[in-house]
């Protein structure tokens, strides 16, 4: 079973308004000639359609960090995170290469990374950064741009306003990683010499800009609406840059594709110098039918345990996993905790008492963050510990047999919970030794268990059964 739960710290701090500092829509990235050995030497040897890898499937291994201030606030909603990783593996589908979400997203608590500039920028990657996979942050600020991959360190950091649905930062930049300058490549610092800049005629497509020549000219290094300004090159052509490539500075809503050569360079970089990639066994992809559907509470329930909320929902087919999202807004935006489980069941025992709620699940399959979330529930909780009404209210009725029964073999027990818990089992003998204990997650209603009996002589044991403070024993005759 894996489960992890953030619980983000639930302090004055958390409803102070974030102080965002605006960035620009600008991308970061900082490509010379010297970072671009690889791929000029990939494009003097290119010859469209031979290099193709279309065709074939490349799982790409992503380490996710979501950065927030020194208090712990201000972190990426995974909500969005989700949605994004989702719209990523579409806009790369024709490449082939499906981004996956490498082990547990990391949460980096640094206010000096979370509005970075690049040299903090670099020191948070060079601290960070997990080896053989792509690692991508999320932070509030990287260095005043909407985002940025830095070639020296290895890494994108990316700005989480320009990382909202619908964005195609992450795209651009992973574009970036994989070898691809802008098409506007060489106007960053302003005009270039007239052969360095890419003419229409096509003469000198493969020596200037971005070198790839089923992209067009384009000398627009500033955000721009598609179709964009009619421009001039050198000889008097004249032209409109393609605003529907996502190496272009056009608005997101314009970029929709890479071209055939960017795919190919791209599929090249990754078995070439980033094959070291492809060594991690591939993810276990499976689709997802479907949402899940909230059970327990009921909507709008009240006086729910603060200490012992157990919210369950339905298994979703496909789904390995379930993110669960509980916020203090119905708007998803103040984060109480997110929980990600195998299990189709959670208890949050630190909630706040008197105090509203809005839950939600996202079922999750390997590389597939697809699915949509459920409906949202909202519960709120009471005064009352859960602890006040334990013992008349969770553990039911226990019943063991075969009694006698056999040592090194098994016995069913037959319990029943009002609430899912914890229950420990342990084997004593007469003289109170623990012989052997195992904790077993349990059901709210009917369980039934097979447990081992201990490997021990013939005689009396006494079956500890052990629900929070609850305690009952139950003696056992063992024989041969
Ligand atoms: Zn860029």
């Amino acid at each position: 079973m894996r489960k992890l739960v953030l619980l983000v710290s639930i302090s004055v701090s958390m409803f102070a308004t974030q102080a965002q500092t605006p960035v620009s829509g600008y991308c970061g990235t900082q490509q010379t000639e010297a970072d671009l050995v690889w791929l000029r030497e990939f494009q003097a040897h290119y010859t469209p359609g031979e290099e193709s890898r279309g065709g074939s499937t490349y799982y790409i291994p992503t380490k996710v960090h979501i950065v927030g201030n020194d208090e712990g606030s201000g972190y990426y909603n995974l909500n969005y995170l989700y949605q994004a990783f989702c719209e990523l593996n579409e806009r790369f589908a024709e490449t082939g290469f499906i981004f996956y979400i490498f082990e547990d997203v990391n949460y980096i608590d640094n206010t000096d990374y979370y509005e970075h500039n690049f040299l903090d920028g670099g020191e948070m990657m060079d601290e960070y950064n997990v080896n053989n996979v792509l690692n991508v942050y999320f932070v509030s600020d990287p260095a005043g741009n909407c985002g940025y991959f830095s070639p020296s360190d290895d890494g994108v950091a990316v700005a989480k306003s320009c990382a909202m649905p619908n964005g195609t930062t992450i795209t651009h930049e992973f574009g970036h990683f994989f070898s691809l300058p802008h098409t506007f490549y060489g106007w960053e610092w302003g005009t270039p010499d007239d052969e360095d800049q890419e003419w229409v005629n096509g003469a000198n497509c493969n020596s200037s800009a971005d070198g790839f020549c089923d992209t067009p000219p384009d000398y627009l290094p500033y955000r721009w609406n598609c179709p964009g300004p009619l421009q001039t090159d050198p000889f008097g052509d004249t032209f409109y840059a393609d605003g529907s490539l996502y190496m272009s500075y056009s608005n997101d809503e314009c970029t929709s594709r890479f071209s055939e050569e960017q795919m190919d360079a791209m599929r090249a970089n990754l078995l070439g110098p980033r094959n070291n990639f492809l060594d991690w066994p591939d993810p276990a992809y499976a689709e997802i039918t479907g949402t899940a559907t909230l059970i327990s509470p009921n909507d709008l329930a009240v006086d729910v345990y603060f200490n012992y909320a157990t919210l369950e929902w339905t298994a979703v087919p496909g789904a390995t996993e379930y993110h669960l999202q509980l916020a203090f807004s119905p708007s998803f935006s103040a984060i109480a905790a997110d929980v990600i489980t195998t299990e189709t069941t959670h208890t949050f025992t630190d909630l706040a008492g008197d105090k509203k709620y809005y839950w939600r699940v996202r079922p999750l399959a390997p590389a597939n963050t697809c699915a949509e979330p459920s409906l949202a529930r909202s519960f709120t909780t009471g005064n009352m510990e859960w602890s006040d009404v334990l013992e008349s209210n969770v553990f039911n009725s226990i019943s063991v047999y075969p009694n006698p029964a056999s040592v090194a073999s098994t016995v069913t027990v037959n319990y029943n919970l009002s609430a899912a818990s914890e229950v420990m089992f342990g084997w004593y003998d007469l003289t109170g030794k623990l012989l052997a204990e195992e904790l077993i997650n349990s059901n709210s209603g009917s369980n039934v268990l097979s447990l081992p009996t201990p490997q021990a002589a013939s005689g009396i044991y006494m079956l500890r059964v052990q629900v929070s403070n609850h305690t009952e024993t139950i003696a056992i005759t063992l024989g041969e």
